[in-house]
């Protein structure tokens, strides 16, 4: 089939597989599982999510609104910090709310308590990520809450604690971090509803420790006699589709570069920023095959580069290049990150006014995904 490029292509048969495995998961551990939308948040997928996960876990007012409208299952928000106009909202389409520091929980406690379930997130100093750019944990995070922060006296209202510690690991990683909890604050789970795990658990990757982690958390619910949740963003989208595009020129200065009609930066700006390297349907290493070429994007950033891979033939213009695994974490740079807002338009004029021309609001980010 001709389809235009560049395109985002989600394929369903892979997701069911990764949503069958997370429901495995859920049914022997007891756990329940939601789909982190920051990592992968594409509405035309939500029927089949919906029908094995139990809702979505929010960054905030737009992924909330998304989930509470779309899927219309649980709905838990955490932000590192929630704004006075956007409360209210946030608190009637939501089921869980997860605040970031106990000025928040103070701050909102009065409007919240009684309509939703309130937690806090905390920090449990132990954490396990490729990158430090991923580590919620690493040194001065602003995410979570401290035991040295910790107030004990100011529960009263919190039926939940949330920790999200890890990116991309493996089981034994969250048994370090579930250790390191519960030496700081196990003493305060028993007399909580619920503690989220987080995400970061990279369940669906080929190796994961299925059985350890559903040990880790049957043994836990024992202990604490607690609903366990875990949100997933990466382990649902996880090899379930590509990026494709088109090589638009070919040229050369002392290596042979193709123009691909998409970006690095726009696009799939975490090639940039880990970095990392996407692979390419049929394609190696440079070297590795008899032609190379380095990967570019049709913008003016010198940077633009998506890395250099061989072929075994030449390229020629309007060949496709297939780049997999780009529904997770890849796609979400397109609806906005963490359907945050946009920006809106203002003018200064020269009497010193100040006119708002454009505002952005949740439309903007429903529209993109
Ligand atoms: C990013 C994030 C997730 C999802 O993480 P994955 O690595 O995609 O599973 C879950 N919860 C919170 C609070 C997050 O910030």
């Amino acid at each position: 089939m001709d389809i235009s490029t560049p395109v985002y292509i989600l394929e369903e048969k892979k997701l069911e597989k990764n949503l069958q495995l997370l429901d495995y998961v859920q049914k022997q551990s007891g756990a329940k599982i939601l789909l982190a939308l920051k990592g992968f948040a594409f509405q035309a997928s939500f029927d089949l999510v919906g029908k094995y996960l139990h809702g979505c876990c929010a960054s905030g007012l737009h992924e909330a609104k998304l989930a509470h409208q779309e899927m219309q299952k649980e709905v838990h928000t955490y932000a590192p910090a929630f704004k006075d106009e956007e409360i209210d909202e946030i608190i009637s389409i939501s089921n869980h709310l997860v605040f970031n520091s106990f000025n928040q929980w103070q701050k909102y406690k009065d409007m919240a308590v009684g309509k939703l379930s309130c937690g806090l997130r905390v920090n449990p100093e132990v954490s396990a990520s490729p990158k430090e750019i991923y580590n919620p944990c690493s040194p001065y995070s602003r995410l979570g809450i401290t035991k040295a922060e910790f107030k004990e006296d100011l529960l009263e209202g919190i039926e939940g604690l949330h920790f999200h510690a890890l990116c991309e690991q493996d089981a034994d990683a969250l048994e370090d971090v579930l250790k390191s909890f519960e030496e700081k604050f196990g003493h305060l789970i028993s007399q909580m509803k619920w503690i989220n795990f987080g995400g970061g658990h990279h369940i669906t990757r080929e190796g994961y420790d299925v059985k350890k982690l559903i040990t880790l958390i049957k043994e836990f619910k024992v202990r604490y006699d607690v609903e366990v949740y875990l949100e997933l963003g990466e382990a649902v989208g996880w090899q379930t589709g590509t990026l494709v595009t088109i090589v638009l020129d070919i040229v050369h200065n002392d290596i042979d570069i193709a123009i691909l009609d998409t970006s690095a930066e726009a696009h799939m700006p975490d090639t940039i920023i880990m970095p990392y390297r996407a692979e390419v349907r049929g394609a190696k290493k440079a070297g590795e095959k008899a032609y190379t070429y380095r990967l570019a994007g049709n913008t003016c950033l010198a940077g633009d580069i998506m890395g250099d891979y061989s072929f075994d033939t030449p390229l020629k213009v309007g060949d496709k290049i297939i780049f997999e695994d780009q529904i997770h974490y890849t796609i979400v740079k397109n609806t906005t990150f963490n359907g945050i807002k946009l920006p809106d338009l203002a003018i200064q004029k020269e009497d010193g006014t100040i006119e708002v021309v454009k505002k952005f609001g949740y439309d903007e980010y429903k529209r993109r995904n």
